[in-house]
């Protein structure tokens, strides 16, 4: 895995297809450090870590989740710090914990093959919910770096988080330009709202959770142009 810098307090890591992995965002606090989406399993998340000690980065103490999907919250439980989600994604969470059982799991690993990959030879699942959950919007203060998490519509899912750091111009937006899995039907009226959503923020960049890192006005095109 690599770790791309976009700022000297701005990082994020390269996804993957093969495993369907995302790329995990980094951000240096002067207290503390913040990470957005804890990865598909501790595999990916541990490879994460590793990177980030690589590059003399400190592990963040909080973990931010863009929204409720397996790659990107299923290695909650392995990191280091505190997860902090919205309610909506927590209560998709807590929907799938309750949901579990043995035939259950299979059907998950079944869903797509990039999941029975990153779950290869038994390894086991774990869910967990947030430690931290909040409604609507969170502002985070990491001593040199203001964050602004907030709840926007999407037309992926109904529990989309956008992570802004106003300050370094750039926005995490998960996967919330996508249409839903697993048909990536993306209603019109959800992206319309997305594109309101974007083009508020003062950023230069967007980066998202399967794509290479976007432009604003690269990201507006592609969907105010999408068929
Ligand atoms: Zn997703």
């Amino acid at each position: 895995m690599e770790l791309y810098k976009y700022s000297d307090r701005i990082y994020y890591s390269a996804y993957e297809e093969e495993r369907d992995r995302p790329a995990l965002g980094y951000i240096r606090g002067e207290k503390f450090s913040v990470a957005i989406d804890a990865g598909h399993s501790d595999d990916h998340l541990n490879e994460f870590y590793e990177e980030l000690k690589k590059h003399d980065l400190p592990l963040p103490s909080l973990t931010v989740i863009t929204h409720w999907h397996w790659d990107h919250s299923f290695a909650m439980h392995a990191i280091n710090g505190l997860s902090v989600a919205n309610k909506r994604t927590n209560e998709h969470l807590l929907e799938f914990i309750a949901e579990r059982s043995p035939e259950h799991d299979k059907e998950f690993l079944a869903l797509d093959p990039s999941i029975a990959k990153e779950y290869i030879n038994g390894k086991e699942i774990v869910v967990i919910p947030a430690d931290i959950v909040f409604e609507d919007e969170l502002d985070i203060d990491t001593g040199d770096l203001k964050i602004r998490c907030f709840t926007a519509v999407s037309p992926h899912t109904d529990d989309a988080t956008l992570i802004y750091v106003p300050e370094e111009r750039v926005v995490f937006f998960g996967d919330a330009l996508s249409g839903v899995f697993p048909t990536w039907i993306a209603d019109k009226g959800k992206t319309e709202e997305f594109i309101k959503a974007i083009d508020a923020l003062q950023v230069d960049k967007c980066i998202g959770g399967h794509w290479p890192i976007y432009n604003k006005e690269d990201l507006l095109y592609e969907l105010r142009t999408r068929e």
